[in-house]
């Protein structure tokens, strides 16, 4: 039998909302003796970047009764499974869709008890067809949530170990009974524990690992915009533990201009259905898929060099200006945003002529960018050719997103798919317990938020907004709710 240099009932690999939310539940209900590794000097991971919170028949969603546009409704529990379902193609794994679909009403409720309010329940984007009114936004938004979330850990006996990576698993007799882990001072320490939750938000920050499970083979020329730590740790120590993974490879990416802010105007113009031109000096696909940041985010990561050029005119820099973005680029440029600084940045960025260009003729500007000036301006005739026409008539692209390439100067900027996290994980069941490769739970062993698989199929839904936050605090829950029910027997 293993000894211990310090003994728990329960261990949390991982302090961001599913970390977090399963040591609260554990301390606060179970009565539990919890500590908590973070192995980065903060907690939050990428939790406080989330913007809002899924959740299906909240109390939020009664007591507004129906969102604000008169022909919608706020989703049932029921029309959320199925979505799910839908979504995946029949990949999703329906124990866990039940338990996200039941349990993140409760989190809302959790939120709103620690002193949280909500400033709008809804949808994301408005240019997103089909979204279900699931999103609710904090006041103070995930930063907001994760402060006050670990201040109700702290409050409710919660240890904290910050710089404290967990290392891997101990196994023994099938049951997984501690973690080895590496202290503030590097020094390895050995945790006995009666259960152990991995909930260290997925590899979305380990390129190798992106490389190996997702679809993606030029995983290594992604961009990455999530947090240092989520480096695929509790996933490797639980597949080494003998767990088995659900839809491993899918991925949560997001579009930005390179090197830039998601909030930039210059990210924001480049994100609109504007012509997109890849390295092949092609244009490769209908570009109103913009609507939706997560597939158009896939769409350019299967370019060459996950990157493309967004190529406009000066009369689209004006409209961008003056009416507002077509489509919006999740929360932080908004549908119908003016871009106001946009004519500054695109200036600025143009002098350094690293990742945006500007030129008086098409050939000019692709030559700039390293294209092929003949191809590139072959590719905007046929392109103004199909906006003259009202009919786009390659990737038939909605006609009112038709905007010509023809008033100098014109502007290419480069646009680059990255990585925010990771959505396919660890194998497990309803109650959140891992899976082994034999189909049986491990004793002792659960998982929750980004390292918990089964709500996915090949992508992210956007459809249902709020979908990861809302997963990392309900996950997180459940599974602490069974390690109480276990060790107490
Ligand atoms: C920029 C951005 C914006 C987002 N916006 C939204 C949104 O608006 N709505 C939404 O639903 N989702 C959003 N997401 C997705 C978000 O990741 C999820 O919503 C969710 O919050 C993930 O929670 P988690 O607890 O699983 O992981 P995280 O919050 O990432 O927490 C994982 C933690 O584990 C730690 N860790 C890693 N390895 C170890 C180890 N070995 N030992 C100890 N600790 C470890 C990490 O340092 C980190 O603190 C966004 C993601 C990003 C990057």
């Amino acid at each position: 039998m293993s000894s211990f240099d310090a003994e728990y009932d329960v261990v949390v690999i991982g302090g961001g909302g599913a970390g977090k939310s399963a040591a609260y539940t554990a301390a606060k209900e179970g009565g539990l003796k919890v500590a908590l590794l973070e192995k980065e000097a903060e907690t939050g991971g990428s939790s406080v970047h989330a913007e809002g919170t899924g959740a299906f028949e909240s109390s939020e969603q009664k007591a507004r009764g129906k969102p604000d546009d008169s022909w919608a409704h706020y989703p049932t529990r029921a029309e959320g499974f199925q979505r799910y379902m839908d979504y995946s193609s029949k990949r999703c794994n329906p124990a866990v869709v039940r338990m996200q679909v039941n349990n993140t009403a409760e989190t809302i409720d959790i939120y709103k008890s620690l002193g949280i309010t909500y400033t709008y329940v809804g949808i994301y984007a408005y240019d997103q067809p089909a979204e279900l009114y699931t999103f609710h936004r904090p006041e103070g938004l995930g930063a907001r949530c994760q402060e006050v979330l670990l201040k109700a850990c702290v409050d409710a006996g919660v240890e904290i170990f910050t710089s404290t990576p967990a290392v891997s698993l101990i196994k023994e007799d099938g049951r997984v009974v501690g973690v080895v882990a590496s202290d503030a001072d590097g020094q390895e320490v050995r945790i006995g524990a009666q259960a152990v939750i991995i909930a260290s938000g997925g590899f979305g920050g380990n390129p190798e690992m992106v490389l190996k499970y997702s679809r993606f083979p030029n995983a290594l020329d992604l961009g990455y915009n999530g947090p240092p730590g989520n480096t695929g740790d509790g996933a490797n120590m639980a597949i080494a533990a003998g767990a088995d993974t659900w839809e491993m490879g899918t991925m949560m990416f997001q579009l930005a201009a390179s090197g830039k802010t998601f909030s930039a105007h210059i990210s924001g113009a480049a994100v609109q259905p504007v012509l997109w031109i890849n390295k092949k000096s092609r244009r490769f696909w209908d570009e109103h898929v913009a609507m939706s940041f997560a597939d158009s985010a896939n769409v350019v990561a299967a370019q060459p060099g996950a990157k493309v050029y967004a190529i406009f005119d000066a009369a689209t820099v004006d409209h961008l200006i003056e009416d507002g973005s077509d489509v919006g680029l999740g929360d932080w440029i908004v549908f119908h945003q003016k871009l106001t600084n946009l004519r500054m940045e695109l200036e600025e960025a143009a002098q350094e002529g690293e990742m945006c260009w500007k030129a008086d003729t098409i050939e000019e500007l692709a030559a700039q960018c390293g294209l092929d000036p003949a191809k590139v301006a072959a590719e905007v005739a046929r392109y103004n050719g199909h906006c003259e026409a009202g009919s786009d008539a390659d990737f038939f692209k909605d006609p009112r997103f038709l905007r010509p390439v023809v008033t100098p100067p014109f502007f290419a900027i480069e646009l680059h798919s990255t990585v925010l996290v990771s959505c396919g994980a660890l194998k497990v069941n309803g109650d959140m317990q891992v899976i082994d490769t034999a189909d049986q739970p491990i004793p002792g062993l659960y998982a929750a938020g980004l390292d918990a698989g089964g709500l996915y199929g090949d992508s992210y839904n956007l459809d249902v907004p709020g979908t990861a936050n809302g997963f990392a605090h309900a996950s997180g829950r459940v599974a602490a709710r069974h390690a109480i029910a276990t060790i107490k027997g």
